[in-house]
């Protein structure tokens, strides 16, 4: 029996019915009229509703294509999507959408016409593919070359960053292989075989290449080549990433080496060879050499360490100039130069003999600059080819000079800081730091060597006069000159510094005393030769301590403190001279401490005492004209201590303020204390030290001293010292115009052993001069003596001075002061200084009369 056809569709369609509810993929079927009949569990999943609310709408309701006209009209949509997989969008119950893809065919059963579409969701592959695509674009777009290989090492694809930065097409590369590509005339030739052996530990490679483009422009790059390999773990391909790092690879190397240098102290020549040496390993084909400039316009090799030691050694010291080889030319112009032919460039025909032989047949010189555009050496690139730098020497050479003018300032500022640190400014000795050092290590050699060395001390003589009243630029011209005699002289392996003002110190190792002596004879002998300061012709003159290593001390600062003590002596035995230090010295110096704790404890015991010697004038010197208030002091065990011991140390510790002070308070109340009972002392002179002419407080001090006593100020003289008027302190002016102002007179004491000149004596308000006894002690045997004692009354009348002679001991010396008509005398002849009461006395027996001015007695003060 023939079977029932509309049974068999029956069947059949039961069957495909079964089947697609059965289905794993999303499956819907539609009638010939487009509604959907059955939505399979699958299909309930991906929509997200269930077949009741599905079954009898029209299928465009669960999906759309995109073919035009499609969205609405379904036979247009049918038509589109039967036969293959095409792309829908799934519009799901809750009103979201996603990427799907339909497989439509039609089913005829029977009669009946249906559509089966089987959905698959596709909108993680559409994403997918999405990133793909923007991943090519980010491949081709980066900066980086990157190239696929496969396993057999062809290139098979490159990016187009390959082709921007390398120059090469895929096609052109036409089955080339990495080992191809990655190599050139300076490529590390060891490179293909690193790859390989990564490869085979299933590794990758990370390192720096030296790559050309295909124009044949070397490019640093940082290569990453890493295996690609399938799940089964067989190697797929190589994928490489290069980037070019030409640049920051000469900053990072250049720099980061170069600056350890320096952080590391280097010399500059070991920086500099470091630079070449770098230079010559980004750029092998360039040999590098840098020279410095010295200051007088010679060229000084510093670097060049693929050039002969005999090239280094003919450069050195030629002269730069505008014909003098490329460097030379460079150096002198300030300019880069560029020879591409050295063998017919007119500009290397003096340096050609050097260059040529070496093969080398191409320059490229730049001068180095100061930040401030002084040019301090050069860089040159040597080409073994005719031809100019391409673009990475260009950028080689602006790191490198940007290194290399680092290196050369540091090195100046360096020096110019330990110029600084170790060496006198002015002079350019070594200073006490540096001397001190150098001392020490003679000193050591000498101890090993069982010798002996001497310890100059050297000081100049009346250098702070000179300085105040020339002026400190002369001043220091005169220090100058001394350093300078002083080094000659002292010159080899002696060694000279200057210790502070006007003092300079010398150490002459393996040096015996006698050799010391004479050393210090020629010292006195260079310093004392003429000079000029400003318009004035100095004559120096210098005092020269010396002590011996060992005897007189083991180290330098002993030793150099017991110079300075000889020097003192030397000083205070008139200068222009040298000592050798003896222990006396030494006790002396120890003497001088202990005087100092003695005054200032006879200050505060007024252990101090002042004794008076009278001046005389008139005829036969029968009136009195005044008292000198001179200090004395009787210690109880250092017996009696003269002034010229104890002033000077007082001047020196800061005493003397106090110590004149309670001298003028001692002769204000002696002078009141004679005015109360009536004796007739016309004035009173006191000694004042030059020191307390900077105290701004002294004139008032006086007035107050006076007023207390009830004195006049015609009572009082002030005794100075011409050191006073040479004194630049402003106060010390003040001081003295303050003083006149008051009516306290002036007197300039020991006349004519100063270096005062006449025009300051006119200037100032003194009163009286006090010739120095020195020309007084001559008179009777010195021809020159009598004339400079005449000279110097007449200078004193002439500028309206009273001259007092001092000193004056015997008759003849009488005779004679009086013949010249000195007005006032003074000196043991008439009385030596006497305690007050025996002054009075010694009035008393004399039948002195007071003399003031005005009096008869006294001839008239102009
Ligand atoms: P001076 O001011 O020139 O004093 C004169 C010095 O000559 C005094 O020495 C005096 O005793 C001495 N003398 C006087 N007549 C003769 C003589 O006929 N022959 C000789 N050979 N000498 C004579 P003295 O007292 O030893 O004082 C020395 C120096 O000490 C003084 O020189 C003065 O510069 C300083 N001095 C003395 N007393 C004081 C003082 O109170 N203050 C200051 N700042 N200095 C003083
Ligand atoms: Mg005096
Ligand atoms: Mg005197």
């Amino acid at each position: 029996m023939a079977p029932d056809p509309r049974a068999t569709a029956e069947g059949a369609q039961d069957s495909l019915w079964h089947v697609l509810e059965q289905s794993v993929d999303a499956a819907f079927v539609m009638d010939s009229r487009h509604r959907v009949v059955l939505f399979n569990p699958a299909a309930e999943a991906l929509w997200k509703c269930r077949r009741e609310d599905v079954h009898g709408t029209p299928f465009l309701k669960l999906l759309s294509c995109t073919v035009p006209g499609g969205e609405s009209d379904p036979e247009t949509a049918l038509g589109h999507l039967l036969g293959s997989n095409r792309d829908v969008v799934i519009h799901r119950a809750d009103g979201s959408r996603m990427a799907g893809s339909v497989s439509l065919s039609k089913v005829v059963l029977g009669q009946h016409v249906f559509h089966t579409a089987f959905v698959r969701d596709t909108s993680e592959q559409q994403r997918q593919l999405e990133r793909l695509r923007q991943l090519s674009i980010v491949v081709d777009k980066s900066d980086n070359a990157i190239f696929v290989s496969s396993a057999d090492r062809e290139v098979v694809y490159v990016n187009s960053g390959f082709t921007r930065m390398l120059g090469y097409r895929l096609e052109e590369l036409g089955g080339l292989k990495p080992a191809d590509l990655l190599s050139g005339p300076h490529t590390d030739p060891t490179l293909n075989a690193r790859i390989d052996r990564a490869i085979a530990a299933g590794e990758g490679l990370q390192t720096e290449i030296l790559l050309y483009t295909k124009v044949g422009r070397p490019l640093w790059l940082s290569a990453a080549i890493n295996p690609v390999h399938d799940e089964d773990g067989s190697l797929l391909g190589l994928v490489s990433v290069l980037s070019d790092i030409t640049q920051t690879k000469m900053h990072q190397v250049l720099h980061n080496k170069v600056l350890d240098a320096l952080v590391h102290e280097w010399s500059v020549a070991d920086v500099m060879t470091l630079i070449c040496r770098e230079v010559e390993h980004i750029a092998p084909e360039l040999t590098v050499s840098i020279i410095t400039v010295d200051n007088e316009g010679l060229m000084r090799p510093l670097a060049s360490p693929s050039l002969p030691e005999a090239w280094v050694r003919k450069t050195d010291g030629m002269a730069i100039g505008p014909r003098a080889g490329v460097c030379g030319a460079a150096a002198w112009r300030g300019r880069p130069v560029l020879v591409k032919d050295i063998a017919s460039d007119p500009l290397c025909a003096s340096t050609r003999h050097l260059t040529l032989p070496l093969g080398l047949r191409a320059c490229w010189t730049h001068p180095i600059k100061s930040s401030s555009g002084r040019v301090l050496g050069t860089l040159s690139f040597y080409y073994r080819e005719n031809r100019g730098p391409d673009e990475l020497h260009e950028r080689l050479a602006d790191t490198c000079l940007h290194l290399c003018a680092l290196t050369l300032e540091r090195e100046q500022t360096n020096e110019r800081v330990h110029q600084l640190a170790f060496y006198d400014t002015l002079t350019g000795l070594p200073n006490r730091i540096m001397f001190s050092a150098k001392a020490e290590q003679a000193l050591a050699n000498v101890a090993q060597a069982n010798g002996t060395a001497a310890v100059l001390f050297i000081d100049l003589d009346r250098f702070k006069r000179i300085n105040d009243a020339q002026g400190h630029a002369a001043g220091d011209g005169l220090l100058r000159d001394v350093a300078a005699r002083l080094s000659e002289e002292l010159g080899g392996v002696n060694i000279v510094g200057r210790q502070a003002g006007d003092e300079f110190v010398a150490v002459l190792p393996m040096c015996s005393a006698a050799q010391a002596g004479s050393m210090a004879e020629r010292l006195l002998g260079a310093i004392a030769a003429p000079t000029n300061a400003g318009l004035m012709t100095l004559h120096p003159s210098a005092s020269i301590g010396v002590a011996m290593f060992p005897d007189d001390g083991r180290d330098i600062d002993l030793l150099v403190r017991h110079a300075d003590m000889a020097m003192y002596r030397a000083k205070s035995d008139g200068g222009a001279d040298f000592r050798f230090f003896s222990v006396d010295m030494n006790r002396l110096a120890q003497e001088r401490v202990s005087l100092e704790t003695a005054l200032r404890e006879a200050l505060r015991l007024d252990q101090l005492q002042l004794h008076y010697q009278p001046q005389v004038s008139g005829h036969e010197g029968a009136c009195l004209y005044g008292v000198e208030a001179l200090l004395r002091w009787h210690h109880p065990e250092l017996g009696v201590i003269p002034p010229s011991r104890f002033v000077p140390v007082a001047e020196e510790c800061g005493l003397i303020s106090e110590l004149s002070l309670w001298v003028l308070r001692r002769a204000c109340a002696q002078m009141a204390d004679w005015r109360r009972r009536g004796v007739d002392i016309p004035r009173v002179s006191a000694n004042v030290s030059a020191i307390n002419f900077r105290d701004p407080q002294l004139s008032l001090q006086i007035s107050d001293l006076l007023d207390e006593h009830g004195l006049t100020p015609d009572d009082l003289t002030l005794e100075i010292t011409e050191s006073v008027m040479l004194d630049p302190d402003p106060d010390v002016l003040e001081n003295i115009e303050a003083i006149y102002v008051l009516g306290v007179r002036l007197s300039l004491d020991d006349f004519g052993t100063g270096y005062s000149s006449l025009s300051h004596l006119h200037r100032l308000p003194i009163y009286e001069l006090k010739l120095d006894q020195s020309f007084v002690r001559d008179i009777d045997t010195s021809a020159i003596a009598r004339t400079l004692t005449t000279s110097v009354l007449r200078i004193g009348e002439s500028l309206g001075m009273r001259v007092v002679a001092e000193g004056v001991e015997t008759e003849s010396q009488h005779r004679f002061l009086t013949e010249q008509r000195f007005p006032v005398l003074q000196g043991y002849l008439f009385s030596p200084p006497l305690p007050p009461a025996q002054l009075e006395q010694w009035l008393e027996e004399h039948q002195y009369a007071a003399v003031r001015e005005g009096d008869a007695d006294l001839p008239a003060h102009a």
